[in-house]
């Protein structure tokens, strides 16, 4: 199985964790969030918010996270950002995080509430911030970029298996093409990153459900 630890385009495939919308159907192993890009409608979605991680369907929080580039007053993101952080420990969920040009401030909140949970640093394109975030602790969730970037290649071999999931987000490109870029990279056949990417996955989303 190629699981997909991040993903806006729901493909009916029960290997991946699906970011749900609010007002659409729950569907199974799905995380709900509010992106930073939309923080300014937080303080009216987030009741919603909470209802969905309720389900047994949902296996994380998220995305959210900071942005610098885009969305509101980052004053307004991190507000949102830390009420996120306390639906996870609340319900004992892992979180998916966005983050654009802000890693010293996620990392301060992060050192700040040494959470329990997961926290999963997804479509990271820096390379050069790979190691910092590795040993802050984050499992790092590597996207479509992975295929262009040189220096994201390059980097991939230092990151270990127990912090490294694999996604498409918002990307038309097939799971299968990152899995295959990452075997060749790590220099492992497909078959054998697949355990390896399958059982760090069941241990960040343990709610995850094969139905
Ligand atoms: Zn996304």
């Amino acid at each position: 199985m190629y699981f997909n630890a991040h993903t806006h385009l729901h493909e009916e495939v029960n290997h991946e964790v699906y970011n749900l919308y609010v007002e659409e159907e729950i569907c199974a192993n799905f995380s709900i969030g509010i992106h930073p890009w939309n923080a300014s409608e937080g303080l009216k979605i987030l009741p919603f918010i909470e209802n969905y991680v309720q389900k047994k369907e949902c296996v994380a929080i998220g995305e959210t996270g900071l942005d610098r580039i885009q969305g509101p007053d980052l004053a307004v993101q991190e507000w949102l950002f830390r009420k996120h952080i306390e639906l996870s420990e609340t319900y004992q969920l892992p979180v998916i995080v966005h983050c654009v040009r802000c890693w010293n401030e996620l990392k301060m909140i992060h050192r700040e509430l040494n959470p329990t949970q997961y926290w999963v640093y997804h479509g990271i394109s820096k390379a050069n911030l790979i190691n910092e975030i590795l040993h802050e602790g984050f499992i790092l969730s590597i996207g479509a970029n992975v295929l262009t970037n040189e220096k994201l290649q390059a980097a991939i071999k230092q990151i270990p298996f127990d912090q490294l999931l694999l996604e498409t987000d918002d990307s038309l490109v097939p799971i299968e093409n990152i899995y295959h870029k990452i075997a060749e990279l790590k220099g492992i056949p497909v078959i054998a990153l697949q355990e390896k990417i399958a059982s760090t996955f069941k241990r960040i989303f343990s709610k995850w459900n094969n139905g």
